[in-house]
C-alpha cells in the first residue's frame, strides 16, 4: 500500500493558503496524523502572502519570502499550485485552473479570503489600485516610485478603516514628495476610543496626510476622485480600501452566502446549506452571541484552528462545541515609527486602555509577525495557538 492509498479514505481540500487556510491545513495534519485522512491545500502562488504587510510592500519595503511548500514540509499535506475556478457542491469537486485538475473532497475548508469591492463605485475597478495581493501592492509601489521620480504628485486613499489609515501613513512617511489625502464618510479610527483616535489624528497631521471626512466617493477618474458633495480631489493615484467582498465561487455553487458573498455558517463554522463545507477567515459569515464577526486575522486564525479541530473531532465521532470568539485589540501601524493599539471588548468596542508610540510599534510588529511562528509551533507540537476555542465564554 502506498502512502497515498493509506491516506485516501477521507479527503479534505483546503481552498486558499492565506493566514487561515495555512493554519487549517497544518492543524488538520497534526490532528489527523494517525491516518485515514488526505489533506490537499490549493493556492495560486507558492509564495505565502503576508497580507498584514501589503501596505509596507506598496510603500517600497521588501518582505520576507516564505514558501508554502517549505511551510508544509514534513506534514503530509499535498500542495496544489493553481487557482480554484469552480466548485461543484453536488459532485463535491473543486476545479483548478479551468480543468487542469479536479479535486474530489469529502470535507472542504473554504479559506479564500476577501478582495476590495471595487464594483460599487464607477471607475474604481478601472482606475483604482488595491492591496489585494502581492502583485497589486507591487503595481502600486511602482506607480508611487514613478510619481516620486517625476517630482511629486497626489494620492487619494479611499476608505479610512484600519487598512486605509495604515496605507496612507505608510505612503506619506515613505514618499514625502507626495500629497496624500485620506477620504472617508466617517472619521479615521472611528471605532477607537477618544484618546487613541486623537493620537491617530496627530500622526496623520505629523505625516502631512490630509483628510476629507463626511464625503463618500462617487466616481473614480484617471486623475481624480469625485465626492458626493460635488468636490473633486486630485489623484494621480487612487487606492481603494473601502469595503470587501468574498469570492463568487461559493455563491455560484449554490451555497448560502450573505450580501458580501461570505458563506453563512452554523455555530460550528459549517455552511448552513452544505455542512460538509467549513468556512473560515474573511470568507466566513459567522455570528457570535454579541454579533457578526468582521474579517480580521485576529478572528480568522481562531476560526481556522477551531474548524480543523472540529473536523478532526467529528471524524473520530466526537461531539463539537460551538465556536466562541471575542476581539481583544485594534492594532494600527502609523508608518514605521508610530502605531496605536486600541484594546477592545469582545464585540470590538473600545476599552479605556490603549498603547501609542514605541510600545505600540513593538506590539504591532509582534502581531504582524506572529502567524509564521504559530505555523512552526503547530507543525511541531499539539498546542493551542489561539486562546479562543469551542465552548469557552468570550472575554
Ligand atoms: C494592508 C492590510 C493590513 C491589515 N492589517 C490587519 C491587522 O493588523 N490585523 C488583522 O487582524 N487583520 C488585518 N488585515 C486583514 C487580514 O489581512 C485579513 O483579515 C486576513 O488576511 C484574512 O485571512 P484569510 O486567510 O481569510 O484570507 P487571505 O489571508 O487573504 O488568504 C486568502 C488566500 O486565498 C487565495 N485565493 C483567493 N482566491 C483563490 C482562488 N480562486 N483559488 C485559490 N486560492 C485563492 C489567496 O491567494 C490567498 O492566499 C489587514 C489587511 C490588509 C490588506
Amino acid at each position: 500500500m502506498t502512502h497515498q492509498d493509506q491516506y485516501a479514505e477521507h479527503r479534505i481540500v483546503v481552498l486558499g493558503a492565506g493566514y487561515t487556510g495555512m493554519l487549517a491545513a497544518l492543524r488538520l495534519a497534526r490532528r489527523t496524523r494517525r491516518g485515514g485522512v488526505r489533506i490537499t491545500l490549493v493556492n495560486p502562488s507558492a509564495r505565502f502572502t503576508e497580507r498584514l504587510r501589503l501596505h509596507q510592500l506598496a510603500a517600497g519595503q521588501e518582505l520576507a519570502d516564505h514558501r508554502i511548500p517549505d511551510l508544509l514540509a514534513g506534514t503530509g499535506v499535498a500542495f496544489v499550485q493553481g487557482t480554484v475556478t469552480a466548485l461543484d457542491a453536488r459532485a463535491r469537486t473543486v476545479t483548478v485552473d479551468e480543468g487542469a485538475a479536479v479535486l474530489p473532497y469529502d470535507t472542504l475548508v473554504y479559506a479564500l479570503g476577501s478582495a476590495p469591492d471595487t464594483a460599487r463605485v464607477p471607475g474604481a475597478d478601472a482606475h483604482a489600485h488595491t492591496l489585494n495581493g502581492r502583485d497589486a501592492a507591487l503595481a502600486l509601489a511602482a506607480r508611487l516610485r514613478a510619481l516620486v521620480a517625476a517630482g511629486g504628485g497626489t494620492v487619494a486613499v479611499c476608505g479610512a478603516g484600519l487598512t486605509g489609515v495604515e496605507a496612507a501613513t505608510e505612503i506619506a512617511e515613505a514618499c514625502p514628495a507626495l500629497t496624500v489625502t485620506l477620504i472617508s464618510t466617517g472619521e479615521p479610527g472611528a471605532l477607537m476610543g477618544e484618546r487613541a483616535r486623537a493620537h491617530l489624528r496627530r500622526a496623520l497631521d505629523r505625516l502631512g496626510v490630509r483628510t476629507r471626512t463626511g464625503a463618500a466617493v462617487t466616481k473614480v477618474l484617471p486623475d481624480s476622485v469625485e465626492l458626493a458633495t460635488g468636490d473633486v480631489v486630485a489623484a494621480d493615484v487612487c487606492l481603494w480600501t473601502t469595503g470587501v467582498r468574498a469570492p463568487r465561487l461559493a455563491a455560484d455553487a449554490g451555497l448560502e452566502v450573505d450580501d458580501s458573498g461570505r458563506i453563512v455558517t452554523d455555530r460550528t463554522l459549517r455552511s448552513v446549506s452544505h455542512p460538509e463545507v467549513y468556512a473560515v477567515g474573511d470568507a466566513a459569515a459567522a455570528r457570535m452571541p454579541w454579533g457578526p464577526l468582521h474579517g480580521t486575522c485576529q478572528s480568522g486564525m481562531p476560526t481556522a484552528q477551531y474548524a480543523a479541530d472540529a473536523i478532526a473531532r467529528r471524524l473520530r465521532g466526537r461531539k463539537v462545541e460551538p465556536f466562541r470568539f471575542g476581539y481583544v485589540h485594534q492594532p494600527v501601524s502609523l508608518g514605521r515609527h508610530d502605531a496605536v493599539i486600541q484594546f477592545t471588548r469582545p464585540d470590538d468596542t473600545p476599552r479605556r486602555a490603549y498603547l501609542r508610540g514605541r510600545a505600540a510599534v513593538l506590539y504591532k510588529e509582534t502581531v504582524s509577525s506572529s502567524p509564521l511562528p504559530v505555523y512552526w509551533l503547530v507543525k511541531r507540537a499539539d498546542v493551542n495557538v489561539s486562546p479562543f476555542r469551542g465552548g469557552r465564554a468570550t472575554r
